[in-house]
């Protein structure tokens, strides 16, 4: 069943990391191929009635998106959306993170891949990795309901500092999860022998820190496995996207900013709302074309570890 809606509200990003922006990018994205707030709030609308309990917003880099805490406020009124979770670099969230809170958001992942300066520089292309612990700890002073950090460790690159992100779990209530990567689009394609397994990443921290200790499956952890250091305040988490196969315990569609839906990460786009949205259809039409999106979700289903080209920098991941 689908109740999770991944919404990418930007194609911009402020970051140039090395396994997602795109070689060549022809441009961004025009003002009026967006969709608009009232858009995306009624498209969001429309999701929930058509059965979506939790969004997460994504991009492209979301804190881009002009007056993104109205944003946030208007999705948080639609009745029956239980949860909104945000994704982001984290650059921009120290001074957002208590009004997004006030706002109405829940939960914030924030991706980092390493906790190096030097390492930052040389994934991201920025000097930004004093403004994300900024906006790390603004989060975890603003009280949303979990923040977690996302890190996607390359042989090679990063792949050394597993131990240390685990031991940041020891003393705050974060959790830290690790995502396989994946070449996903042609800059990632090239950096050939990145994968650092979740068994890989696992084994390095029990042999630096001691066994993990498994804890039993939330449904908010989604596809991911979660541990936990013995005494520990937080939690760490893997998405093996690589290694394993999860498309059966999927329940989750995409949105881009233009309004087109991807049934799942590894499909094109299939349907488009904008149309709709911009004919002023009305919200029942609007969750019958979605209902059908699902339909063919559930006919679609692809082995990650055979699947193609994807852009992440805008679909979100
Ligand atoms: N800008 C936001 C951010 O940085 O979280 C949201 C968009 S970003 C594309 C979402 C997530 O996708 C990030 O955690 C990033 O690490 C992940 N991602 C992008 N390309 C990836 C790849 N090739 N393999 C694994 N994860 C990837």
């Amino acid at each position: 069943m689908v109740d999770y809606l991944r919404l990418s509200l930007t194609d911009r990003c402020n970051l140039n990391c090395v396994y997602c922006t795109p070689l060549e990018k022809a441009g961004f994205l025009k003002h009026d191929e967006l969709l608009r707030h009232e858009e995306l709030a009624r498209a969001a609308a429309a999701f929930v009635r058509a059965g979506v309990t939790k969004i997460r917003l994504t991009g492209g880099e979301p804190l881009l998106k002009r007056n993104i805490v109205g944003l946030v406020h208007l999705l948080r009124a639609i009745p029956g959306l239980k949860e909104l979770a945000l994704t982001t670099n984290g650059l921009l969230l120290g001074p957002l993170a208590p009004e997004l809170r006030a706002a109405g958001l829940d939960r914030v992942n924030i991706s980092l891949d390493t906790l190096r300066r030097k390492t930052f520089q040389e994934i991201t292309g920025s000097d930004g990795l004093a403004r994300v612990w900024e906006g790390i700890n603004a989060s975890l002073a603003a009280g949303f309901s979990e923040v977690k950090l996302n890190a996607v460790l390359m042989k090679g690159v990063n792949s050394g500092e597993a131990p240390d992100f685990a031991r940041l779990t020891g003393e705050r209530p974060l959790t830290v999860r690790f995502i396989e990567f994946y070449p996903a689009n042609a800059r990632a394609a090239r950096l050939k022998g990145a994968l650092f397994t979740t068994a890989e990443t696992k084994r390095s921290i029990e042999d630096a820190l001691g066994p993990l200790e498994e804890l039993p499956a939330a449904r908010s952890d989604g596809p991911a496995r979660v541990y936990k250091l013995p005494g520990a305040k937080g939690k760490i988490g893997f998405i093996s996207g690589r290694s394993s196969y999860f498309c059966g315990a999927c329940n989750r569609v995409r949105m881009d900013c233009t309004g087109r839906v991807y049934p799942c990460l590894f499909s094109p786009a299939t349907h488009s709302l904008k149309d709709l949205l911009r004919a002023g259809a009305p919200d029942e039409a609007l969750a019958d074309y979605i209902r059908k999106i699902f339909l063919v979700k559930s006919n679609y289903k692809k082995d990650s570890s055979t699947a193609g080209h994807i852009e992440m920098s805008s679909l979100g991941g």
